[in-house]
């Protein structure tokens, strides 16, 4: 957590040059301490005990969260928020105040309850949320386990009966997409914008397309997000057909139409060709049989 708060409730920051001595956790006001010695890089604050949902895990202090985090204003980080009615707490990784928007990064994998729970938490309180999930390949060098989470459409065959997405087809496996696909989660109408970063370089963000079928399959858009400070916060929630109406994602994606009719063309006339071979076989299979018919020969295939 880069986030804690003072004696006085007021919210002190973790990259401060200050070494605070008593401070408390934004989200369940227990006592944290402040890490900013010896090897950490990224100074934090943790725990004493783990028991709080935004406590000591793996998530809140992970390189990859906190780095991310960094991108936005300290103001706009770890933001508390709490429902009226519940009284349920919630710290979005990040609030921007202007466009009243949650962004929540993932590194670890999320149960899906939680995913449903907090972002239901704040459409219902009128908040918009983005959530991007951390799928570099570096955190998963192993390509079979990659290729699991994201199958990445086998062939051309298969990726034109999808879509002239082409090689940019891929399917999300990874959780929390079966919720995607569930209308009974209370998320099947609602927008919300999830991204994962597939790129340790730019960090570049790809925002999953939810309109095209529904939450049926979710495609990787055309446009990418590059995460950067100061980037356009509307830009996660831009629908895909935008981006297909702007260069230069427009000749991109009729380039990719040209491609994908050429192609189809191709696979319609093998299929022809199939076809009439196959006709043609049959008809000599028969030939063959009515020939050996006529002298008593039993066919022998
Ligand atoms: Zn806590």
């Amino acid at each position: 957590m880069l986030v804690a708060l003072d004696a006085n409730g007021d919210r002190i920051y973790a990259s401060a040059e200050i070494d605070y001595k008593e401070c408390y956790c934004n989200a369940c006001g227990e006592r944290v301490k402040h890490k900013n010695k010896g090897k950490i890089v990224r100074p934090y604050f943790s725990h004493l005990q783990n028991t709080c949902p935004y406590g000591d895990n793996k998530e809140y202090n992970h390189e990859w969260h906190i780095r991310m985090e960094e991108l936005f204003p300290k103001e706009a980080r770890e933001v508390r928020f709490v429902d009226d009615q519940t009284k349920e707490v919630h710290i979005a990784d990040v609030y921007d105040k202007e466009t009243n928007t949650v962004i929540e990064f993932q590194h670890s994998r999320i149960d899906e309850a939680e995913f449903i729970k907090r972002t239901n938490f704040h459409l219902e309180n009128g908040r918009r949320i983005v959530w991007i999930f951390d799928e570099r390949t570096q955190s998963n060098n192993n390509y079979e386990r990659l290729t699991k989470r994201y199958r990445k459409l086998p062939n051309t065959l298969e990726a034109i009966k999808n879509g002239p997405y082409l090689e940019r087809s891929f399917i999300w496996k990874r959780n929390p997409r079966r919720m995607l696909e569930q209308s009974n989660t209370g998320l099947y109408t609602k927008t919300y914008s999830v991204c994962v970063v597939t790129d340790d370089e730019g960090v570049i963000a790809h925002r999953i397309v939810k309109q095209e079928d529904g939450f049926h399959i979710v495609y990787f858009s055309l446009h990418e997000i590059q995460m950067r400070k100061g980037l356009d916060i509307e830009e996660f929630f831009q629908f895909e057909s935008y981006w297909k109406s702007q260069e230069p994602w427009k000749s991109e994606f009729e380039q990719r139409n040209i491609e994908y009719e050429r192609k189809k063309k191709e696979i319609d006339r093998l299929e022809k060709e199939r076809k009439e071979y196959q006709a043609d076989i049959d008809r000599k299979v028969d030939e063959l049989k009515k020939m050996l018919a006529k002298r008593n020969i039993k066919p022998w295939f």
